[in-house]
C-alpha cells in the first residue's frame, strides 16, 4: 500500500514543483529584453497577458492534479480496488469480462475525476482569454465520442492482453508487444480517415490559390500528398495549429481553418515546408519505433512483476490475491496497477523523448528553408504562432527538459538565424 501511495506522491511532488519553477521563472525574465526582430509583436501588453495566461493554466493543472491523485490514492487506501475487483470476481460472466469489468470501472472513476478541470478550462479559463468558442452541445459530444472510442480501444487491447497471458503464460508480454506496435501503426492509417471526421469536418483547402502554391511545392519536394485540408476547429477554440497525418493513401496536411484565415501565403508554405520535413525525414516513423522500444520494455518489466505475489502485498492487494489468485478480475486490477507504478518511468523517459522531438523540429525548420528559404516567412509564421496562442516566452530549463515536445519560440528563432 505504502509502496504505490509513496509513487503516486513523489509524482505528484515533482510534478508541482517542475510547475512552480517554470512560472517562477517567467516572471523573473518577462521583463527582459527581447530580439529586435520580436519586440514590437510582445508589447507590454501581450506579456502580462502571457504572464497571466500561463499562471492560470498552472493553477489550474495544480488542482487538477491534485484532485486526481486524491482520488486514485482514497481508491488503494480505502480499499474500494479491491472491492471493485470482488465485485467483478462475483459477476457472473466469463474471466475476460471480469477483467473488462473491472479495468473500465476504474478508468471511468479516472475519467470523471478530469472532469470538473476539463469544464473550468473550456468554459472560463480558455474563455477568458478569448480562446474557448466550445458550446455545452460539442463538449458534450466530443467527451461521448471520446469515451465511446477510448472505451472500444481499451478495452481490444485488454481483451488482447488478457488472452495472452492465458496462452502463453510468462511470454505473454512478447505477443502482447507486437499488439501494440501493430495497433499504433494501423491507427497512423485510420484515425485521419475515421476517428478524426468523427470531431471535426474536414472539406478542401477554400483558398484555390493557395491550394495550388501548395501543391506544386510538394511536387518540387516529391512528398506525395493525398489532400491539402482545412479543419473546423474555430468551433472549439481559436488556438492556431496545423499537422500532417495518415499515410498511403490517407496522407494529408491539415490546417486549422483559424490559421488560414490569419497567416500570409508565405507563411503557410513555410509550415507547409516543415510539414514536409518531418516526413522526408522519416520523424513519424522514428518516433513510433523509439515509442515502440520503450513499450516493450515497460511490457518486459510487467509481465516480471505481476507474478510476484509480494507486489500485491506491497499495493494492499495480498488477502485479495490470496482468495481470487489470478481470476480474469485480478488480470484486470494487476494491469491497472502496472500502469500506475510505471508513471514514474514516463517521466524518466519524457526528457528523452522530448529531446529527439525538439530535435525533430530542428531539423523540419531548416528542410522547410532549405525548399522554401524565406527566413522572414518562417520565423513571422512561429513568431505569430506564439503570439496568438500565449506561449511561455521564457519557460523554465528544466521544465522544457520534461515537458517541451517542440522548442520554445526563441531558441528556435535563433536556430533559424544562426544557420545562415
Ligand atoms: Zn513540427
Amino acid at each position: 500500500m505504502n509502496l504505490i501511495i509513496g509513487i503516486l506522491a513523489f509524482g505528484y511532488l515533482a510534478s508541482s514543483l517542475l510547475s512552480w519553477l517554470n512560472v517562477g521563472y517567467l516572471r523573473a525574465n518577462i521583463n527582459s529584453a527581447l530580439p529586435e526582430s520580436i519586440a514590437s509583436q510582445f508589447d507590454q501588453q501581450k506579456k502580462k497577458q502571457i504572464l497571466d495566461y500561463t499562471g492560470a493554466k498552472t493553477r489550474l493543472g495544480y488542482w487538477s492534479e491534485s484532485l486526481s491523485t486524491a482520488v486514485v490514492i482514497t481508491l488503494f487506501a480505502a480499499g474500494i480496488v479491491p472491492q471493485i475487483t470482488l465485485w467483478a470476481d462475483g459477476l457472473k460472466i466469463a474471466p475476460l469480462l471480469q477483467g473488462l469489468a473491472v479495468m473500465l470501472v476504474l478508468l471511468l472513476i479516472g475519467y470523471l475525476s478530469g472532469i470538473p478541470a476539463s469544464l473550468y478550462s473550456d468554459f472560463n479559463l480558455e474563455k477568458r482569454y478569448g480562446f474557448s468558442t466550445i458550446t455545452a452541445g460539442t463538449w458534450l459530444g466530443d467527451q461521448m465520442k471520446s469515451l465511446l472510442i477510448s472505451g472500444i480501444l481499451m478495452g481490444l487491447l485488454f481483451s488482447g492482453f488478457y488472452l495472452f497471458i492465458n496462452w502463453l503464460g510468462n511470454w505473454w508480454w512478447l505477443a502482447a508487444w507486437g499488439l501494440v506496435v501493430i495497433f499504433s501503426l494501423l491507427m497512423i492509417f485510420i484515425a485521419p480517415v475515421l476517428l478524426m471526421p468523427l470531431f471535426n469536418k474536414f472539406v478542401p483547402l477554400e483558398d484555390e490559390e493557395l491550394k495550388n502554391k501548395i501543391l506544386d511545392m510538394a511536387k518540387k519536394a516529391d512528398f506525395p500528398l493525398a489532400g491539402v485540408f482545412q479543419m473546423d476547429a474555430s468551433k472549439r477554440s481559436t488556438h492556431d495549429n496545423a499537422f500532417f497525418t495518415g499515410m498511403g493513401q490517407t496522407r494529408r496536411i491539415v490546417f486549422y481553418d483559424t490559421m488560414v484565415r490569419n497567416y500570409s501565403h508565405q507563411e503557410l508554405l513555410s509550415v507547409m515546408g516543415h510539414e514536409i520535413g518531418h516526413w522526408k525525414k522519416k520523424h513519424v516513423f522514428r518516433l513510433i519505433l523509439t515509442v515502440s522500444v520503450f513499450s516493450g520494455i515497460l511490457l518486459f518489466l510487467a509481465s516480471r512483476m505481476l507474478i510476484h505475489p509480494w507486489i500485491y502485498n506491497a499495493i494492499g492487494l495480498g488477502d485479495l490475491f490470496g482468495q481470487i489468485g489470478f481470476s480474469g478480475a485480478m488480470v484486470g486490477v494487476a494491469l491497472y496497477v502496472a500502469a500506475i507504478l510505471f508513471e514514474p518511468l514516463n517521466l524518466l523517459l519524457s526528457p528523452f523523448m522530448n529531446w529527439l522531438s525538439r530535435r525533430y523540429e530542428y531539423q523540419s525548420d531548416a528542410y522547410s528553408l532549405s525548399i522554401n528559404p524565406s527566413a522572414a516567412d518562417m520565423k513571422g509564421a512561429l513568431i505569430k504562432l506564439s503570439q496568438k496562442n500565449l506561449s511561455n516566452l521564457f519557460p523554465h530549463p528544466l521544465y522544457v527538459v520534461f515537458h517541451y515536445s517542440h522548442p520554445p519560440l526563441l531558441a528556435r528563432l535563433k536556430a533559424i538565424d544562426d544557420r545562415k
